[in-house]
């Protein structure tokens, strides 16, 4: 909204310059024959004979008492000019000092590890406009976080009532083809899969870990990233062949997948010679359901959780969300929505939560503040796109 309104004011600033320009490039009368060439807008410049020439139709001014009071109206006017300067200089020094000041406070925010330059970019994405949040504090060490960032982030739940908000995230989702840039070499389905970029690499070193554990290289994708239409034509196919009870049990309606954050895989198995094999119950999906939290995914559908998250058993579809988080979830047996509520109802800036796995140390907190304080170490904010933002703080 913000941009859009910058857009429209630049764009009658400009059709005010152009209404100016060709108000001084008509001149009517005699000077029409002094112009020439056109300026930008189209319109004819006054030229410098021109103004001459309409001098000398004026006649010439002789006595002394005229001379002197021309003397003094330039003398006033120069005054007057020399006095409005003064002043729109002392404004201009007074709105450089407030530009520098806001310049060091974003500077400061910016500042040193990936996480502030990501909060930083979350907020030029976002079009937040420095100075313009009612609520910006005084504190330089304080992130900005906007509401479109509620939206955002490894830690969004999209389920069957939280829809994913496409528009909040149109600018921020990296996706990548995964055959063009897949660091290890596993078969899609189809050869135009994607999924968020950063995600990949986890992807890739999960699925590698996989065959190795299991001796196969079968570990296969059988879906990724989808947009809205194809998520309405799975949404179609599905009801028309097996009745809308199946689809609403094993397909979600269209705007409500995980698959539309880029963030969610299907995984499969397919054999050397192309066929695909069963999934469920292989030695492939034990390894990851096990292991699946050291590269940051969780097993988002379990059968014992299905009354919460809306969806039945699903044995194939994995969700990143971080390695922290993941290993939370699996060792504590709770799915998305539990551990949303449990970080809403056990955490706060105050008083954040500790995860120690043997891949290292974080500090958890859920706030609704849009100014949390800025961590001093490598951290990560993900919105949770219901009511507020998680930040994850790795410690050294
Ligand atoms: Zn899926």
């Amino acid at each position: 909204m913000i941009s859009t309104s910058r857009r429209k004011l630049r764009t009658i600033q400009l059709k005010t310059e152009t209404d100016r320009d060709c108000t001084r490039g008509r001149v009517s009368g005699p000077c029409r024959r002094y112009f020439g060439g056109t300026d930008r807008c189209g319109c004819l410049p006054v030229q410098s004979s021109c103004i001459m020439d309409m001098k000398k139709k004026k006649g010439k001014g002789t006595g002394l008492l005229k001379g002197m009071a021309i003397i003094c109206v330039v003398l006033a006017f120069i005054l007057a000019v020399l006095l409005i300067v003064g002043r729109s200089g002392r404004t201009g020094r007074k709105a450089a000092s407030a530009s520098t000041s806001s310049a060091s406070v974003s500077s400061a925010a910016a500042m040193t590890s990936a996480g502030r330059e990501a909060a930083a970019s979350n907020n030029q994405e976002s079009g937040q406009i420095e100075g313009e949040d009612d609520a910006a504090p005084a504190d330089s060490a304080a992130l900005r976080l906007t509401d479109a960032d509620i939206h955002k982030g490894d830690l969004i739940l999209v389920n069957p009532w939280n829809a994913y908000d496409f528009d909040a995230n149109a600018d921020s989702v990296d996706l990548v083809n995964i055959l063009d840039n897949q660091s290890v070499t596993y078969p899609c389905d189809k050869s135009d899969f994607e999924i968020a970029r950063h995600v990949l690499p986890h992807l890739d070193e999960m699925i590698a870990a996989c065959n190795a554990a299991v001796g196969t290289n079968e570990t296969s994708i059988s879906s990724a990233y989808r947009s809205m239409d194809y998520q309405q034509n799975v949404w179609n196919e599905t009801v028309a062949n097996y009745g809308e009870a199946y689809a609403r049990n094993y397909v979600a309606v269209p705007g409500y997948s995980e698959h539309h954050t880029g963030l969610a895989v299907d995984l499969g198995r397919t054999a050397s010679d192309g066929t695909a094999e069963s999934f469920t119950g292989s030695a492939n999906a034990d390894w990851i359901n096990t292991n699946s939290w050291r590269y940051g995914f969780i097993r988002r559908y379990a059968e014992d959780k299905a009354s919460i998250t809306g969806c039945s058993n699903e044995s194939w579809h994995y969700r990143y969300v971080g390695v922290p988080h993941a290993y939370f979830m699996y060792a504590n047996n709770l799915c998305l929505e539990e551990y949303i509520e449990w970080l809403r109802e056990n955490t706060s800036e105050s008083a954040p939560y500790t995860i120690t796995c043997d891949l290292g140390t974080w500090e958890v907190y859920f706030t609704q503040s849009r100014n949390p304080a800025c961590p001093d170490e490598e951290y990560n904010v993900s919105g949770n796109n219901v009511d507020g933002y998680v930040i994850t703080v790795k410690k050294n």
